[in-house]
This record gives C-alpha cells, sequence and structure tokens, in this order.
C-alpha cells in the first residue's frame, strides 16, 4: 500500500525509504504485508528436497519471506510440475547489483528444482511510467534481455494471444477502486497505469502460455521478486480463485542498499546509489571508496577501541549478497566488529569480490548475440511435456 508506516518507512513498487540507517525493519513489513517469514525449517526442507546446499542468499536470511511456498514443495514432493515467473522493467541501459538479486536466485531455483521460468520485460510499465517513448522502451528491453541470458538461463518466453486473454480475464475481475487502494493511484493517473497490474499478473497462470503447458491451467507458479513487487501479486492472488487458477507462491527478498546507506535502495534513478553491471573495474573502485556508508568509528584509535558496526555498514552488508564464502564473511564480521579491520580493508574486501561478480558478467554478456535474444524472446514449446 502506498501509505507511510508510523514508523516512517515506505515500501512500494516505486520507492523506498526506511527510518534508520539499519534500513528496513522487514519483521514490520512482514506484518503489514501478511506474508510469512522464512523459518529455518523451510531452508532445511529445500535443501533435503532438492539435495543441494540451501543458497546463501536463503541461509543470510537475504530471502526472508513468502507465500505458500510450502504448498509448491508439497507438490514438487509429489511429482506434480510448478514453474517460476519473474521479471524486468527495463528502465535504464545498464542494470545495477540490486536487479541482479532476484536473477541470481531465480537461476538457482531453475537449476536444483529443473523447472521452465518465464521472464516477463515490463517495458508497457517504463513507457506508462517514465517519460521514455515505446521504442526506447523496447530497445531497453532487448539490451536488458542480453544480460538476464547472460546470467545463465535455460530458457525464457514472452507474451502470446492466450497471454492477452488472461489479462483480459484478470482485468475483468479488479475494480478502480481495488488498484487505487492497493497502488494509490489516483484520477490524474493514465488508464495504462490503471490496467497494467493485470499484465505484470497474467503471466503467474499456466493457461498464458499454452505453447509451454499444452493448454493445463493448473500448473502452480512460484514468483521469486524482492517484496516491494508484492502488491501486484496480493491482487494476483485475490482474482486467482475467481478465475479457477491457483494462487501463485511467491519468496521475497530484501533490497541491495543505496551506496549511502540503507536508508534507501539501490535506484538505478539515483546514479550515485548504483554500481551498474557496465561499471569498470576503475568506477567500482571509485564508488566504493566515495560513497559506501561506512559502520567504521572517526578515527583509527577510536574504531581499533570500539570497533566498527556491520549493522550499518554498507560494505560489509553488500559482501552479505555477493561473498558465498561464510567462513571468511564470519571472520570478516568478527574482525570489522571488533576493531582489528580497518574500513579501508573491508572495502578492499567488497571492491575485488564487486570487481569480480562484474567483470565475470560482462565476460558473458558479451557472447550473447541478436540472434539468442530473439531466440529467447519467441514464444515456444521448452524442453517439458504436461
Ligand atoms: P528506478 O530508480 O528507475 O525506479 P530501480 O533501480 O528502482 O529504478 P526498477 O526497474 O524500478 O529499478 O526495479 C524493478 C524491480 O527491481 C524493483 O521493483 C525491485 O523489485 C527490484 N529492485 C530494484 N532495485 C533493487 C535493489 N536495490 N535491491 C533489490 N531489488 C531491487
Ligand atoms: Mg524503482
Amino acid at each position: 500500500m502506498a501509505t507511510t508506516d508510523q514508523d516512517d518507512q515506505l515500501v512500494t513498487p516505486w520507492e523506498v525509504t526506511a527510518a534508520s540507517q539499519k534500513g528496513v525493519d522487514y519483521d514490520k513489513l512482514i506484518k503489514k504485508f501478511g506474508s510469512t517469514k522464512i523459518e529455518d525449517s523451510l531452508i532445511e526442507r529445500i535443501a533435503r528436497l532438492t539435495g543441494k546446499p540451501a543458497h546463501h542468499l536463503m541461509r543470510r536470511g537475504i530471502i526472508f519471506s513468502h507465500r505458500d511456498v510450502g504448498l509448491i514443495l508439497d507438490a514438487y514432493e509429489k511429482g506434480k510440475p510448478f514453474f517460476l515467473y519473474t521479471g524486468r522493467g527495463p528502465s535504464s541501459e545498464a542494470m545495477h547489483l540490486g536487479h541482479l538479486i532476484p536473477f541470481v536466485f531465480t537461476k538457482y531455483l531453475q537449476d536444483v528444482f529443473d523447472v521452465p521460468l518465464v521472464i516477463q520485460m515490463t517495458d508497457d510499465e517504463k513507457f506508462l511510467w517514465k517519460d521514455m517513448s515505446v521504442e526506447e522502451a523496447r530497445r531497453l528491453a532487448s539490451e536488458n534481455a542480453k544480460d538476464i541470458i547472460a546470467f545463465g538461463f535455460d530458457k525464457e518466453k514472452t507474451s502470446s494471444p492466450d497471454f492477452y486473454k488472461t489479462i483480459l480475464r484478470v482485468e475483468k475481475c479488479v475494480t478502480v477502486n481495488q488498484v487505487k487502494g492497493i497502488f494509490g493511484f489516483n484520477d490524474s493517473d493514465c488508464i495504462g497505469k490503471i490496467s497494467f497490474p493485470a499484465i505484470q499478473a497474467a503471466p503467474s497462470f499456466s493457461c498464458s502460455f499454452p505453447q509451454i503447458f499444452g493448454g493445463k491451467k493448473d500448473i502452480a507458479c512460484l514468483i521469486p521478486c524482492a517484496i516491494d513487487q508484492d502488491p501486484y501479486f496480493r491482487m494476483t492472488r485475490d482474482v486467482a480463485p475467481r478465475l479457477g487458477y491457483p494462487k501463485p507462491a511467491l519468496l521475497h527478498s530484501t533490497f541491495l542498499p543505496a551506496l549511502q546507506g540503507a536508508m534507501t535502495k539501490m535506484s538505478a534513478s539515483e546514479a550515485s546509489t548504483s554500481i551498474y553491471l557496465t561499471d569498470s573495474a576503475e568506477d567500482i573502485r571509485d564508488k566504493i571508496n566515495k560513497y559506501a556508508y561506512s559502520g567504521g568509528q572517526s578515527t583509527v584509535e577510536e574504531h581499533r577501541r570500539v570497533g566498527g558496526n556491520v549493522d550499518v555498514d554498507v560494505s560489509y552488508q553488500y559482501l552479505t549478497f555477493f561473498l558465498e564464502d561464510d567462513e571468511k564473511l564470519a571472520k570478516i564480521e568478527k574482525d570489522y566488529s571488533s576493531g582489528a579491520m580497518l574500513t579501508g580493508d573491508l572495502k578492499k574486501e567488497l571492491i575485488s569480490v564487486v570487481q569480480q561478480v562484474v567483470a565475470e558478467h560482462q565476460q558473458r554478456r558479451q557472447q550473447v548475440t541478436e540472434q539468442m535474444v530473439q531466440e529467447f524472446m519467441t514464444p515456444r514449446k521448452l524442453k517439458y511435456s504436461y
């Protein structure tokens, strides 16, 4: 909902602000949104069912909340199929590290569960919300698709005639009053925005993709996304039973903080908050050194005596997203908190980790051709039969 809490935190699909440097209070958000906190038992169950170690983003509470994932796992255990749906609003030519998170996690889910994945590119959303031509939005979608392909996905597909039928069904179920309540739209918003939530909802239902699911409308869907997308899927889950479709399940991630601190998230429209997947090694070094909010003390003596605060330190927070080595991370936390490690050394660690993540991505992206983009974007049957 587009309302501000008493404590001043705001989380909508368009804006994220927290009341403290520790960032968004995610427990409070779970209560407000009515989702479910991810318990260790769920993480253990996923590891057991897949026979693979749980992903570090789950183990570290970055994927922190869900809806009905238990039902997906029940079905999976009985050999029943499900599929994954995630998306990308191509707001800029270059994606940033925050945009990487849902895709890294989705790739893991696709690998361990071996299920189909649909990725919706919402260039229509960006056209409606931003000052951008249809052609430019389309071009950015194609550029972003290259990044997404470079993450190493097996398959992808976009809209089709049956997809539009699902949109219509959802549009008929939701009133203007309801979308105003959920998204805070007002009478001056264009009609495209009012109907957009139906477009974001439609890929949750397997009937949108007959070429993949053979016309079946009861294949369950699991949606990994950042928590700010939850309003769209609350609406989707609300209309699902009325249309005779299963409610999509969700896995929510936290936000990668802005370089300047966790009061806001890394955001493409604020260039200085972001490290882009197109940044050079020098850009990354300079941005982290210059902007990354430090939980360290003001002098070296003070730091050695009191220690640093990892709860607000952006470099440490980023390492929890990108440094997979648990032991190394634990040692950094210990040394930085005790004052044995200085902010400069912590930043140096982060710089080398991020430089490697970005350089590897850039290498893979270079291999992606226009023809591959065409292939991924063409509606088609995947390797699964239903
Ligand atoms: P803009 O500032 O132009 O709105 P943005 O960086 O917020 O750009 P969007 O295209 O609006 O990017 O982001 C789409 C979705 O990507 C968001 O709704 C959110 O789910 C996810 N996302 C964006 N930034 C982050 C982040 N820092 N951490 C995690 N997820 C993010
Ligand atoms: Mg945004």
